[in-house]
């Protein structure tokens, strides 16, 4: 199975890895938020606006998005 990628513990989005390896992953959204591998549930948003999904997790950008990221 690939490596599970990186989601964003603010907006939820699902992060690509960097060109770059060596970068830290970061969420151009939330540059300041913290990232982790601990979420579940893959989902992806075509059109937030009519998206209950969405709309529950506040996101109003069209991505991929985990469910719940866990951030201690
Ligand atoms: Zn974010």
């Amino acid at each position: 199975m690939a490596k599970q990628p990186f989601a964003c513990g603010e907006c939820n989005q699902i992060l690509p890895e960097p060109e770059n390896k060596k970068d830290p992953v970061q969420c151009p959204h939330c540059p300041n938020s913290p990232v982790t591998t601990d979420w579940q549930g893959f989902v992806v948003i075509l059109n937030p606006g009519r998206s209950e999904v969405a709309k529950r997790l506040n996101i109003t950008r069209p991505g991929n998005y985990a469910l719940k990221v866990n951030i201690r």
